[in-house]
């Protein structure tokens, strides 16, 4: 099937990107695995790579664009390769969208050339041990000082990706209690630096799968952020959330379609390999079938998305 979503810049990239993974990621790989995490200085390779400073303004130090197709270059080329860049994709997928929306000019001078290097790492923290998918719930709070320099952080979160390595944490907390007509107001995005005092990170997760990506519960206690690392306006958090989760959940749907698509390579490949009763196992007629039924609806996947830009 011919792609038509992706032009000659897109596939120069994949070739570089390629070629890095086999040298950079490929010999190490299993190594993450066990340590249950990526080292810290990959992720200035990337920077150095420009992956990080695809989508920000040339300006900030960045490559200028507006899209997610390098991106989905890279879902597809670390799943063909059976590997991950650990926790390195909420840096640009899920923290990126939130500086470009809320940092003033001047955060984002102080802010973007380090994000694009690498030397300042990014994670987000809206998690908390007693609440997931009911955020307005959120407990943590950051109380404004009597002489209004900074904010006083105080709370838990968990299950946060990148979160050991993570030099910058957008911190969501409390600064309003909830309306009698509105749960969600009074929360709002603090970019948090993760060697103030009074922040520190807990237990690295164990889990069932993305074994390179460290994901940390985090604490804060009496945590100074000064007012200047706002992000927004205050209380109105909750809603920046709103607007911004959906680029997540792109980045899981083309994560699965991309490691889909790695899957039926690496079947086909074994079946073609492993000989059982004196044939290959892909000369089984259900082995065929079953492949081509996985195949079918990997394409149909991509297709639908192809044809409907
Ligand atoms: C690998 C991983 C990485 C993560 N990274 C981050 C991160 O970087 N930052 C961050 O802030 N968070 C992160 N999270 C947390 C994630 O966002 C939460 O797990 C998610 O919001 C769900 O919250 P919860 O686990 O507390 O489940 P809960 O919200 O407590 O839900 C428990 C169960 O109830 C079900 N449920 C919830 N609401 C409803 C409903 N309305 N109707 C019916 N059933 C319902 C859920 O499906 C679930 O089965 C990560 C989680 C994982 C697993």
């Amino acid at each position: 099937m011919r792609r038509t979503v992706f032009n000659e810049d897109h596939e120069a990239f994949r070739e570089t990107l390629r070629a890095f993974i086999e040298a950079e990621v490929v010999p190490v790989h299993d190594e993450w695995f066990a340590a249950g995490q990526a080292p810290r200085e990959f992720y200035y390779k990337l920077g150095e790579l420009g992956l990080f400073g695809i989508n920000v303004p040339e300006e900030f130090g960045g490559a200028g664009m507006e899209s997610h197709k390098f991106e989905a270059i890279q879902y597809e080329e670390t799943s063909r390769a059976g590997v991950s860049f650990g926790g390195s994709g909420v840096h640009v997928l899920l923290a990126l969208p939130y500086i470009k929306m809320l940092a003033t000019d001047e955060q984002k001078k102080r802010f973007l050339p380090k994000f694009v290097s690498g030397e300042e790492m990014w994670a987000i923290a809206m998690t908390e041990p007693g609440t997931g998918s009911d955020l307005a719930g959120m407990k943590t709070t950051a109380k404004l000082s009597e002489d209004g320099t900074h904010y006083v952080l105080n709370g838990a979160k968990t299950f946060i990706t990148g979160g050991v390595h993570a030099d910058k944490v957008i911190v969501c907390a409390r600064t309003a209690a909830p309306t009698a007509e509105d749960r969600r107001h009074g929360i709002s995005l603090f970019a948090v630096d993760t060697k103030s005092e009074g922040y520190s990170v807990g237990r690295k997760l164990d889990k069932l799968g993305l074994k390179t990506s460290d994901t940390a519960e985090l604490a804060f206690v009496d945590v100074k952020v000064p007012v200047e690392d706002l992000l927004g306006e205050e209380n109105k958090g909750f809603y920046y959330l709103g607007a911004n989760l959906p680029s997540e959940r792109w980045g899981i749907a083309f994560g699965a379609y991309a490691q889909a698509k790695a899957a039926v390579r690496f079947a086909k490949q074994y079946v073609q390999e492993r000989t059982v009763f004196g044939k290959p196992v892909a000369h089984f007629q259900n082995t065929k079938f079953e492949l081509a039924a996985c195949d079918s609806a990997r394409r149909g996947v991509i297709r639908t998305v192809e044809e409907d830009q």
